[in-house]
């Protein structure tokens, strides 16, 4: 069934328990890229680039013919919450757990990088392990790399595991597929003063319940429509935790998300009008964070990978609407290449990403490492054995 030995998808496993164990967050990923520079080289990648980036590690495998470049990407970083399970390769950093699935990702890209012993026939292929995908930081580094233009590819394409589809499954979505989302911190000051003279003060309280009220209110449209957009509130505080003082400052983040980054610039916009009409008597300093674009995939790729998948008996599931969760491949299209993302089920029942008790599906290495040669085959062809 699979490219793959038995052998050799024991050790990936293996491998992916070990990643597992050893967990490291967005922009701190150096024994993580360590490792996996170390696998690429033994697998005999023909050329490795490392700290792109950041701890960005990527590997060139190239035919004998010139063609284009395809680029495969996954990514490095583990995410800051407390794992909990009984899994004996559970993470033995505090507070810190691959609850993404990214060691699965990691693993199924050298399971590619085993196939490539056989080369493709023709261009080349990079395996991009990218850092700080978490904090929508990452493929932007990845981009402003002075290195990047050596890697630059014509087509990319990226996965990630979707737990309550199908094992297996592998979802696809021609057009927008992930939303554009980014952090709002609003900080307001006023001006402090005693609580039994409020009027002597500036209190940013009015403006932030008004703010409260009126940002979440700029949502419009479901998920699917053009016009999509949410806007929810996820944190805010007023002053000091006393009973003397009436408050003087106040924060309030908002996360903003859109199908597609044209109705996210005019949701930016609106947004901060909203807060220029409450807060006219207040200071206000906006920073914008964890800026992601949507991703957009492009048809012809979709397609490819639509074959691929058919050719190899998988369960296609066209997705009627986009993910709401974002997803920093998107600069990698936005980049200029003919980009696509995959959906690959995780399990019905699988608890869903960043819980505490999510564990990717091992099942998923030799379907991924497979549908992944088979796209490099389909581009590329692969030397005769
Ligand atoms: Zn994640
Ligand atoms: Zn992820």
């Amino acid at each position: 069934m699979t490219v793959l030995t038995k052998i050799q998808i024991h050790d990936l496993t293996a491998l992916r328990h070990a990643l597992h164990r050893r967990p490291e967050i967005s922009g701190e990923e150096a024994e993580t890229a360590d490792r996996i520079a170390q696998e690429l080289e033994a697998l005999g990648a023909d050329r490795i680039w490392r700290q792109l980036g950041g701890h960005g590690v990527a590997a060139e495998f190239a035919g004998a013919e010139e063609g284009p470049t395809v680029l495969l990407r996954c990514e490095l970083d583990g995410l800051p919450i407390l794992e909990i399970s009984d899994l004996p390769y559970r993470s033995e950093v505090e507070g810190k757990g691959h609850l993404c699935g990214h060691d699965g990702h990691m693993v199924s890209l050298l399971g590619v990088a085993t196939g490539l012993a056989r080369r493709p026939a023709k261009g080349r292929v990079i395996l991009l392990f990218q850092p700080a995908e978490e904090t929508g930081a990452g493929a932007k580094a990845v981009i402003e790399d002075p290195r990047w233009p050596e890697i630059r590819p014509d087509v990319a394409f990226a996965y990630h595991n979707v737990p309550g589809r199908p094992l297996g499954e592998i979802g696809l979505r021609p057009g927008p597929g992930n939303c554009a989302s980014r952090g709002m911190q609003i900080l307001l000051e006023g001006k402090s003063s005693h609580a039994a003279a409020p009027e002597d003060g500036v209190s940013p309280g009015p403006a932030m319940a008004a703010l409260m009220q009126a940002l979440p209110g700029l949502g419009t449209g479901a998920i699917g429509e053009k016009d999509f957009a949410l806007s929810t509130l996820t944190h805010a505080w007023l002053g000091e935790p006393t009973f003397g003082i009436a408050p003087g400052q106040g924060e309030l983040r908002v996360t903003l998300r859109c199908m597609t980054d044209d109705r996210m610039e005019a949701l930016v916009a609106d947004a901060q009008a909203l807060v220029d009409q409450h807060c006219a008597d207040l200071s206000v300093d906006i920073a914008w964070h964890d800026i992601f674009l949507s991703v957009t995939n492009d048809a012809e790729t979709t397609e490819m990978a639509r074959k691929v998948a058919l050719s190899q008996d998988r369960p296609v599931h066209e997705m009627p609407t986009p993910m709401r969760w974002s997803e920093d491949f998107g600069r990698i299209g936005g980049d200029g290449a003919q980009a696509t993302m995959l959906y690959v089920g995780a399990g019905e029942n699988h608890p869903q990403l960043h819980n505490p008790d999510y564990d990717f599906p091992d099942a998923l290495i030799p379907i991924m490492t497979d549908m992944f040669l088979g796209i490099v085959d389909h581009i590329l062809g692969r030397a005769q054995a």
